[in-house]
């Protein structure tokens, strides 16, 4: 079954209407009516897209936006009142993939929807969002934030996956733990790099075979982290 689309609206009766169009055009939803539900039902559903408004009660549409594409890379479809030039501009450079001013058409909600939809499944065949290491042992798929190990699927936080992703986005390059910090948890974090040790620690127990002596994630004494998976190729 797909993951549902998530309806960030906190006015209860479009809500309602836009739920209808997308049930009705066979896409299974969740709502959230503000900032904090909609990054709690996020996390927990990992949707397939995100119908955004702007306007919410707890906190604004264009930061909800920003922690989401953090979390996972979902298309997001801003929702919103705002309608100047400038104002849209700003949605697309927080990552927004679509932008509908409302009072909007729910058809064309839907239409935008599955056009926004396919052009993410046209990223997810290409090889680049796929990578695979040590004869398949390590799989790791960046738009699905997903992990294999020889098979079996390994749940990871995001900030895990992020950290993995950056190591293993260049095998053998060694990363400081300030590069990584910066990569994975944001310059607000800056100064606190002994964060990433506590992120590698988890992931070490996660994917290598002895945590002690990994395969993957090796310590470079002094400076930081290197990932030694070798990329398998196509
Ligand atoms: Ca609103």
């Amino acid at each position: 079954m797909l993951p549902p689309v998530l309806i960030v609206e906190d006015d209860t009766k479009l809500a309602r209407i836009v739920k209808a169009y997308l049930e009705g055009a066979d896409f299974r939803t969740v709502h959230a009516s503000t900032v904090g539900e909609a990054l709690l039902k996020a996390e927990a559903e990992l949707p397939l897209a995100v119908i955004l408004d702007l306007g919410l009660p707890d906190g604004s549409g264009e930061e909800l936006c920003q922690s989401l594409k953090e979390l996972g890379d979902f298309p997001v479809i801003m929702l919103t009142a705002k309608s100047s030039e400038e104002e849209r501009l700003a949605g697309f450079a927080l990552g927004a993939d679509d932008y509908m001013v409302k009072p909007a058409s729910p058809r064309e909600l839907v239409c935008r929807l599955k056009a926004v939809l396919k052009r993410y499944d046209r990223t997810l065949s290409s090889p680049e969002s796929v990578a695979s290491f040590n004869d398949g042992l390590l799989v790791l798929n960046s738009l699905r934030h997903q992990i294999t190990l020889d098979g079996a699927p390994v749940s990871v936080t995001p900030t895990e996956f992020k950290l993995l992703l950056a190591l293993a986005s260049a095998p053998g390059r060694t990363f400081t733990r300030d590069e990584l910090v910066s990569r994975v948890l944001g310059y607000q974090f800056e100064g606190y790099d002994r964060s990433i040790d506590a992120h590698i620690k988890n992931l070490r127990q996660k994917i290598e075979k002895d945590p002690r002596a990994p395969e993957f994630l090796k310590t470079v004494y002094g400076v930081g982290y290197l990932f030694a998976g070798e990329r398998d190729a196509l």
